[in-house]
């Protein structure tokens, strides 16, 4: 593996210019107050945050709504009218997205999983993939809903990435994972360095999860009460499935603009209410603690039968946008811990003696609470 390289921080506006003059740069910028990645601007604040940018890393490969095909009528007279229907070109100019944390490359990983390396190929993402190199960015903090260490990642895992940087006093250590890394990072700019990283021993066991103990869970049963006590409080508003990383959902619709038709793809959520419906009117999920029983499977049991992996990164996104302070990663730590995941703190032994399991210590008994709001 090649060596670190370091940028003077007064450096970077430079460096920036010369990986724009290469390829088409997309970095961390903020938009309406929120950091979200986009292709760089100079109108807007680079920022490039010490962990966690707020919107993650996916639309940037699969975007919200994504034409894949425009279809119209051709032809002069009425009997040489057709209709014609083309599929969107597939990108290729080069693309370089510096400023990916560990957990948001790591979940583009696992969309590779649903979209490449599987039946089902999507070749707009394929093609988006291969035309990008990805320079990551190490954290140098672990924020509040912060648990990738519970989630087989760490805040400087280079696992994905072409390339990775990481803020190191007054400059930036940069070092290739990759050939297509290396190809980036000639510039003059970076120098040689003996410095490299400190190494950091960072906390875990926030929201550990074991797939198979959720299996096991008497909880995980359709018919426990914990799932309707969960859809009590959840709005299915689906914000969290927008929000995460590694949700994939879609819907494909035609629309027409001005006399022109387009087929798009656009997220979808799976607890919305018509999400599973299908032709005849039959709904295997029609209440709403069927549908918050499946994407909490989905993201630790279903994935792993599927792709081979989990799909949660741990990034916490989903408990920071709940508007109604559903936690997601305490809920699924304490489902896979047999507890009740909604029981307050002075009922979470009650809970466990219910369910005929031994009595918590007391710093155990706050896995099992609801957070306040982090927003
Ligand atoms: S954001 Fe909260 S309320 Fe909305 S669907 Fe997700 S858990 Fe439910
Ligand atoms: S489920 Fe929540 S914590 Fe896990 S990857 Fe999705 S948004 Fe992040």
């Amino acid at each position: 593996m090649a060596g670190w390289k370091k940028l003077a921080k007064s450096d970077l506006p430079a460096f920036l210019a010369e990986l724009a003059s290469q390829a088409e740069l997309v970095v961390p910028q903020e938009k309406n107050g929120k950091t979200r990645f986009l292709p760089l601007d100079s109108a807007r604040p680079i920022s490039f945050p010490s962990s966690l940018v707020d919107v993650s890393l996916k639309s940037v490969f699969f975007p919200k709504r994504r034409p894949v095909a425009r279809f119209g009528e051709k032809g002069d007279s009425p009997s040489e009218q057709r209709i014609e229907c083309a599929a969107v070109q597939s990108p290729f100019s080069p693309r370089i997205v510096m400023g990916a944390h560990p957990c948001d490359v790591s979940a583009v990983n696992y969309v590779d999983r649903v979209f490449v390396h599987s039946a089902f190929k999507d070749p707009l993402y394929e093609a988006e993939r291969n035309r990008t190199t990805i320079i990551g960015m190490a954290c140098s903090e672990m924020k509040p809903e912060c648990h990738c260490t519970d989630r087989d990642l760490s805040p400087d895992n280079e696992r994905g990435m072409d390339a990775v940087f990481v803020e190191a006093g007054d400059g930036y250590l940069f070092r290739a994972v990759t050939d297509k890394g290396a190809a980036v990072l000639k510039s003059g700019l970076l120098k040689e360095t003996s410095d490299e990283p400190a190494k950091r021993d960072w906390p875990r066991g926030k929201y550990p999860v074991s797939p198979e103990s959720i299996v096991q869970s008497p909880s995980s049963s359709e018919a426990d009460p914990f799932w309707q006590e969960v859809a009590d409080l959840c709005l299915t508003c689906g914000a969290c499935t927008f929000a995460c990383p590694t949700c994939t959902c879609f819907l494909v619709s035609d629309e027409r603009h001005d006399g022109a038709g387009e087929r798009v793809t656009a997220w979808d959520s799976c607890q919305f209410s018509g999400y599973s419906r299908m032709s005849g009117g039959h709904n295997p999920r029609k209440t709403k603690s069927a549908r918050v029983r499946n994407r909490m499977l989905d993201k630790f049991v279903y994935t792993v039968e599927k792709y081979g992996a989990t799909s949660c990164v741990g990034c916490g996104r989903c408990a920071i946008i709940c508007p109604v302070g559903r936690h997601f990663p305490r809920e699924i730590a304490a489902l896979s811990r047999g507890l009740s995941p909604l029981s307050s703190e002075e009922n979470g032994d009650c809970t466990r003696s219910k369910r005929g399991l031994p009595p918590l210590s007391s710093d155990e008994n706050g896995g099992c609470t609801r957070s306040p709001r982090t927003r």
